[in-house]
């Protein structure tokens, strides 16, 4: 017997032979469950997201088998390890490089926050470079954690309405960044 689940169709008005709903559910339904991350791993929280590639945890079971290493070609940006000041330009430039809707995961705590290394030359968090979606907590954190990330990511992501990337409040946000 399979034990394959479905994923549930968005609400909608269902009859005989139709079934209605608004586009931006359907969209939303469709990116959740096809979000295709990028993975920028500098250090040990790397290791975990190998652990939750995996067929253990297996990472493909939402839809998110396929890491992409070029930018053009992903929506969800998964930042863990330590981030330098020095790897700072480089990883916003990766974030304009991804084409809208893109969404960002900060991994463990360096990346939320820099973590134990309060230090001169350590980034004090990504969100003071780019925009952050869900951060994860943890040194490390477990693949169960980041899978909980990635579940949180869904959620906005099911949600968003297709207007959002267009209107004026995302549009401060990504000037607040320097980004257009
Ligand atoms: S949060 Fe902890 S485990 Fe993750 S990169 Fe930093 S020091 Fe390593």
């Amino acid at each position: 017997m399979s034990d394959i689940k479905l994923v549930s169709a968005p609400p909608g008005i269902e009859g005989a032979g139709f079934f209605a709903t608004a586009l931006d559910k359907a969209v939303g339904m469709a990116r959740a469950n096809s979000l295709w991350p990028l993975p920028f791993a500098t250090s040990c929280c790397g290791i975990e997201f190998m652990a939750t590639m995996g067929s253990h945890y297996d990472f493909a079971r939402f839809g998110s088998e396929r890491p992409s290493f070029s930018p053009r070609q992903a929506d969800l940006l998964m930042v863990m390890g330590t981030i330098a000041k020095k790897m700072g330009p480089i990883l916003r430039q990766v974030y304009i490089q991804m084409a809208e809707p893109r969404w960002v995961m900060a991994v463990g705590a360096c990346a939320s926050s820099g973590g134990i290394f309060d230090s001169y030359s350590v980034l004090q968090g990504i969100d003071e470079i780019i925009p952050v979606d869900v951060y994860v907590p943890g040194c490390p954190p477990r693949p169960e954690a980041i899978i909980d990330g990635l579940t949180k990511i869904q959620d906005l992501v099911r949600s968003e309405s297709l207007r959002r990337r267009e209107s004026p409040e995302y549009k401060e946000l990504l000037g607040k960044y320097g980004i257009l």
